[in-house]
């Protein structure tokens, strides 16, 4: 079927058409690529038309598509049978690898998504303090568990809305919303609030406004406030976990959150989500404790094979050449974008990057929010039609994965070089 069928299709049975917001190219208009199949760097669309793709599912594929260890572990678990409901040596060997990642974490528990894994940290910090406030910041998206939708990154930012109907206003209260990089403010939040705040939720490098990594001292400055007032500090590295290092940015950054969020690379593609920390506070989830958790299908045995698979062959990667890579391309497109005079702030962190249709420093999401974004529309639909497929909307990172090759980065060069002609 053609894209445009299928599009009108999906319509008529799937609110938008997908199954997840920022899928249905709102932002950037026209129709969505509905994807038959992928390999190494390329995405193939029903149609045929093949991709250098840059979404990597928003994150995980950082092996690239269909890396065939990762497969055939998937295979092999699935023929010894897909849900027990019941706990299996595979999970010990999951958290093993986990816990051996990150200093901070003694114990851990998995989940089915990284929206399960901020909804439990944060509910966890409730429990274990006492206390109801939370303190998030501005453009950063946590998943879509209630108290976490509030001036949200990622879709929430691309569709204009601040919040989101079906929220109660009294739980909405409970969450304030700061401006990322900002340590002043969370300074005098503090001192209002300090004795009524359960946690201070961040995305180490944030990834859902754009690429905007942080200043330094913003998260040491995050950690000596929140330990001063029995604050807990939670690191949501969904997307950074074995993203920038083997572990997270807190490994190279040599900062102890109390709680750890975890997703995407750690589930090879497949539906995960881990929670962990110093075993004191994971204790009091249930059953060794009161905070309640669940979940019918959470440490599912195909996830757990596909997310083994996926950090063993890791270990063995060159994260340093990963970068290098990356920033051949970045400082590709800014030598491009500057020899046309269109102004673009590009950043980038270790393989994720965004380029900010503004001239500006971009450092939090007002700045991330200054950005041209009708003109990112007309550039991402150029690139398209040039066989590049970007995120489709500006407020996202784009990846880069140990598939991709040097002639992938000169084609998407040349393909942006193209496009700027007619920008
Ligand atoms: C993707 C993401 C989440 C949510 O994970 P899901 O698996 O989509 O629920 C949470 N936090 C961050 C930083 C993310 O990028």
């Amino acid at each position: 079927m053609d894209m445009n069928s299928l599009f009108s299709e999906a319509q008529k049975l799937i609110p938008g058409g997908v199954n997840s917001p920022v899928r249905a190219f709102r932002s950037v208009g026209g129709t969505p690529r509905f994807i038959r199949e992928a390999a190494g760097s390329k995405v193939i669309d029903a149609e045929g038309r093949e991709y250098i793709d840059y979404v990597a599912s928003w994150g995980p594929m950082i092996l690239g598509h269909s890396h065939p260890g990762v497969v055939q572990a998937i295979r092999e678990a699935a023929g010894r049978g897909t849900s027990y409901g019941a706990p299996t040596e595979i999970e010990i060997e999951m958290a093993k690898r986990i816990v051996a990642a990150f200093p901070a974490i003694e114990m851990v528990r998995m989940m089915s998504s990284g929206t399960e894994a901020t909804m439990t940290a944060i509910r966890l910090a409730r429990g274990y303090t006492g206390r109801e406030m939370i303190i998030k910041f501005t453009g950063c998206y946590h998943g879509h568990a209630d108290s976490l939708l509030v001036k949200a990154g990622s879709g929430v930012a691309t569709l204009g809305i601040p919040g989101s109907p079906g929220i109660p206003r009294r739980l909405a209260e409970l969450t304030i919303s700061l401006p990322y990089n900002d340590s002043a403010s969370v300074r005098d939040a503090v001192r209002s609030f300090g004795g009524d705040l359960a946690c201070v939720i961040v995305e180490p490098v944030a990834g859902n406004m754009g690429v905007v990594p942080p200043r330094p001292g913003f998260l040491e400055t995050l950690r000596e406030i929140t330990r001063e007032k029995g604050i807990l500090l939670i690191f949501d590295e969904v997307i950074t976990g074995f993203r920038i290092a083997y572990g997270g940015w807190q490994n190279l950054a040599s900062i102890t959150p109390d709680l750890t969020c975890l997703g995407k690379i750690i589930g090879g593609g497949l539906p995960v989500g881990a929670l962990g920390g110093r075993r004191e506070i994971m204790e009091h989830l249930a059953p060794t404790g009161p905070v309640y958790q669940a979940g019918t299908l959470s440490g599912n045995p195909l996830a757990m094979a596909a997310g083994i698979a996926t950090l063993d062959l890791l270990r063995g990667k060159s994260y340093s050449a990963l970068d290098k890579m990356t920033e051949t391309l970045c400082s590709g497109y800014r030598n491009l974008f500057a020899r046309k005079g269109i102004p673009v702030t590009i950043n980038r962190v270790g393989s994720m990057f965004t380029l900010f249709f503004t001239g500006e420093e971009v450092t939090d999401f007002a700045s991330a929010s200054r950005s041209d974004t009708e003109r990112f529309g007309r550039f991402f639909q150029g690139m398209l039609a040039e066989g590049i497929s970007l995120a489709p909307a500006q407020f996202e990172a784009g990846f880069t994965s140990f598939a991709h090759t040097d002639e992938d980065i000169s084609r998407t060069l040349d393909a942006c070089g193209k496009v700027l002609e007619k920008l």
